[in-house]
């Protein structure tokens, strides 16, 4: 295990860049990373490469993207003195213990992950048969595994992810625990013999557990789940007067047609958003209102885009600092991702050392310890 220089436990968790993150994001992931950094060692990273297993064909706005979403992720509140910040391509440790992972993983393994089926059946537009595609949960083990994460925020549907990792970990260890000191592997075992599941290895690789985050149902727009791919999103740097007119426009409770017909805010989806970001009196004010059609949906939206706005509007001003001076953004990038190497390079040290493959010359059939 690496020592490391904080008592806290580890977190690890990655962005995927596929353009400026809106609310559904920041709701579902980056307002607990911030809410973690006082309570974990944390690793964020913005997952560059994980972008090219579904946009290796046009790599034109990876570097953009990339951008913007460090500067949504500053802006959010991510701090470069909580928590270290990187960019996954500039730590190319990743690829290595990624293809030495998927040395180990069997196919099976990667063919059961629900995502994998899904996400073929949602992209239909772009050609996913490729080994890339089929392996970025190897990846995304590789990723985690890197700093030896003691949690991984994830949503519900992520846990397979997290389960592969630990599989991985587990596999790992079990074929190579015994060639690192330990203290419960058989000395004279040949090298290669894997010890048998139930055998106590100690292993490089800790297993990481799944930290479920609050799963907040974030609607869209239109009603469905906020989404980049439905154009129903309302993006982190949206001007007050793009909310509100979003907000205009979004889905409500359809047998509301005129303004007397009483409403059910149970089903509407504008009343989903009141319950995330709305005070309890204005969220008892939607109920009462809506079922007595006391309140008409237009008012109701514009107390909804209040609280949105409320809650934008220190961000995209914390944005505008990193908006007028990028380098600032891009050095604190480029220091997290120093920071992340080092660690890198000390768990590929033992990673290689347990396979046997130093990268210290030993002259064949010599071995110095033996003179
Ligand atoms: S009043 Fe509000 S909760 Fe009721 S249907 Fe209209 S938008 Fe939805």
């Amino acid at each position: 295990m690496l020592s490391s220089p904080s008592s806290k436990k580890r977190v690890l968790s990655g962005a995927r860049p596929t353009g400026k993150l809106h609310l559904g994001n920041y709701v579902g992931a980056v307002s607990n990373w911030v809410r973690m950094q006082d309570e974990y060692e944390c690793f964020f990273f913005i997952a560059d490469w994980h972008a090219l297993t579904t946009d290796y064909a046009d790599t034109s706005k990876v570097k953009e993207n990339s951008f913007e979403v460090l500067l949504d992720l500053l802006a959010a509140g991510l701090d470069p003195e909580r928590c270290t910040l990187f960019l996954q391509s500039h730590v190319p440790q990743h690829a290595e213990l990624y293809l030495l992972f998927s040395m180990i993983t069997p196919l099976g393994w990667l063919e059961r992950v629900p995502t994998y089926k899904d996400q073929q059946e949602n992209l239909k537009e772009k050609d996913l048969s490729t080994h890339g595609f089929l392996g970025y949960p190897v990846l995304q083990a590789a990723d985690i595994l890197m700093y030896k994460g003691d949690f991984v925020p994830v949503g519900e549907d992520q846990v397979p992810h997290v389960e592969l990792t630990r599989e991985i970990a587990r596999r790992f260890n079990s074929l190579y625990g015994g060639i690192v000191a330990n203290p419960f592997y058989e000395p004279g075992t040949p090298l290669g013999v894997v010890p048998s599941i139930s055998t106590p290895v100690r292993g490089v690789f800790p297993e990481p557990k799944p930290l479920l985050t609050p799963a907040a149902k974030l609607p869209g727009t239109d009603g469905r789940k906020m989404s980049k791919s439905y154009g129903n999103t309302i993006l982190l740097t949206d001007p007050e007067s793009i909310v509100r007119q979003k907000l205009k426009t979004m889905v409500t409770d359809p047998a509301r047609i005129r303004r007397s017909d009483p409403g059910n805010p149970d089903i509407c989806p504008v009343s989903d958003l009141h319950k995330i970001f709305s005070s309890r009196e204005t969220l008892a004010r939607v109920d009462a209102g809506c079922r007595s059609a006391g309140i008409g949906c237009i008012e109701c939206k514009s107390w909804v885009a209040d609280a949105i706005v409320t809650i934008l509007n220190p961000i995209q001003e914390r944005r505008k600092k990193y908006e007028d001076n990028p380098r600032l953004a891009w050095d604190i990038l480029e220091a997290g991702s120093a920071q992340a190497r080092n660690v890198a390079d000390a768990t590929m040290s033992e990673v290689r050392e347990a396979m046997g493959m130093s990268l210290q010359y030993e002259a064949p059939g010599c071995n110095p310890a033996a003179k």
